[in-house]
């Protein structure tokens, strides 16, 4: 069959390398110059001889037990990985250091200094999340549809462990999102995650970095097409129809369309209410992302800097994160820092800044659910050729195991589909 995929971040691509192993004709389309999941990334130039690096941006991390799928397709596609150090510090912006982490809940302390009662509050409070935690888990009544906030007073942590511990770390790690999106999480999709995090600690990177790892995913005969954006995808009798913003077109037999899911919602061309009203269901924040060389948006004191820097604004209403990249990057041999700021709540030193993006992010709430089901009811439809994966489309927090569920997922019905019509 000829298939059309629309998109080259992980759901794209994970579905063209498995549809073009399955002996399909893939053609992937990419409105980027460069690969969707590598389109952020930066090679920092050389300076006082030292080499050029490149920076992954975002730097994105996984293991075995949060992210299988995603974990299974890097071994067989021979995609090594390294563990990261995943340090973090936690501080007042503008103040000081409050708690310093060699990984989740582990402390770490100065020169044999004890902990301050503050920190020791955060720690109890972390391991007291983490016990009832597990047993609330077990016990499905007790989250029924309770949002991660509504969770949090009800077992009366506090504001200080809320403000200035839990949310920094998902708003800043996992979810990616503003502390509001963090609060209306559902608690059941929170704990679950904190609850793996915390069971495996080791936190991988791709060793040779996104640009590899998007290489071997496209290695073989899919046919890429880069700075190709799609301005329409429609339904024809048995096929279906991709138009180009350069004017030309393309007939599929089928097309998957692995964009977010707003995006898609404005492609595909005479859509149903209820079709509008799935993709329409799926809510996002824009991220913005620095990478620069400012030490004002690192702890005080160099000696505090973890490879993950949580600052707290003065209100404790948002924080960002601040990611030494020459820690994640271990194999890097340069000496001056450089960082990766995520959700910036402040103007950074513009001389200092090497570049900027904003990202889409999906934001998960209660309702998600409504959303995942029918968008699974929607790709059992008789008759259907236009499908939509991305790391939204997979049930539980938007990561790249997510994109990866919702791309195998698709490419299960596309399959079943095709052999549909050649029987
Ligand atoms: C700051 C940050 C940190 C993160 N850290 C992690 C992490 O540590 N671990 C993790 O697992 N996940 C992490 N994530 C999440 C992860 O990066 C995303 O969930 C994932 O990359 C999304 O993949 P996707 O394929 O769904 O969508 P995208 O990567 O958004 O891919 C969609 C593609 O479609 C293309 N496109 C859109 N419209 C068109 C068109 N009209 N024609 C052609 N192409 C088009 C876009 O250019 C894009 O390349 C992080 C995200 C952020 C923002």
């Amino acid at each position: 069959m000829r298939i059309g995929v629309i998109g080259s971040g992980i759901a794209g691509l994970v579905s063209a390398r498995k549809l073009c192993d399955a002996g399909h004709q893939v053609t992937l389309f990419e409105r980027q110059p460069t690969v969707g999941m590598d389109a952020h990334s930066l090679d920092i130039p050389a300076v006082d001889g030292t080499p050029m690096v490149r920076a992954d941006v975002p730097s994105r991390m996984f293991n075995e037990t949060q992210w299988p799928h995603l974990f299974q397709v890097y071994k067989d596609l021979g995609i090594e990985s390294t563990a990261v150090c995943s340090s973090q510090a936690f501080c007042h912006f503008p103040g000081s250091v409050f708690l310093t982490l060699e990984q989740a809940i582990k402390p770490m302390t100065l020169a044999g200094k004890l902990l301050d009662r503050k920190a020791q509050r955060i720690l109890g409070a972390a391991a007291r999340l983490q016990k009832v935690g597990i047993q609330d888990l077990q016990q499905d009544d007790v989250l029924q549809s309770l949002t991660l906030e509504q969770y949090l007073r009800q077992r009366e942590f506090s504001d200080e462990f809320i403000q200035e511990f839990l949310y920094p770390t998902l708003s800043s790690t996992v979810f990616t999102c503003s502390y509001s999106a963090v609060a209306n999480y559902p608690a059941k999709t929170a704990l679950s995650i904190l609850q793996n995090l915390t069971r495996n600690t080791t936190l991988l990177k791709t060793r040779y970095g996104t640009q590899d790892a998007t290489k071997r995913l496209l290695h073989g005969d899919i046919q890429l097409r880069l700075s190709c954006g799609v301005q329409v995808v429609e339904r024809l009798d048995d096929q279906v129809e991709v138009r180009l913003i350069d004017g030309t077109a393309a007939i599929f037999d089928h097309v998957i369309v692995a964009t977010q899911a707003n995006t898609a919602g404005k492609l595909v061309s005479a859509l149903s209410d209820s079709e509008l009203g799935i993709l329409g269901s799926f809510r996002y924040e824009s991220i913005s992302i620095y990478v620069h060389t400012d030490t004002q948006w690192m702890p005080e004191r160099r000696r505090q800097w973890a490879t993950f820097n949580m600052l707290v604004s003065e209100d404790r209403r948002a924080a960002m994160c601040s990611v030494w990249l020459n820690r994640f990057h271990a194999d890097w041999d340069i000496e001056s820092p450089i960082f990766q700021t995520i959700n910036a709540f402040a103007e950074p030193d513009a001389d200092k800044v090497l570049a900027k993006c904003v990202m889409q992010r999906p934001v998960v709430s209660p309702d998600s659910n409504r959303g995942w089901d029918a968008l699974e009811a929607m790709h059992q439809e008789p008759n259907r050729r236009i499908w939509y994966c991305g790391s939204y489309a997979g049930r539980g927090t938007p990561l790249l195991e997510s994109g990866v569920v919702s791309a195998l997922a698709v490419v299960e019905a596309v399959e079943t589909a095709c052999m549909g019509s050649v029987s």
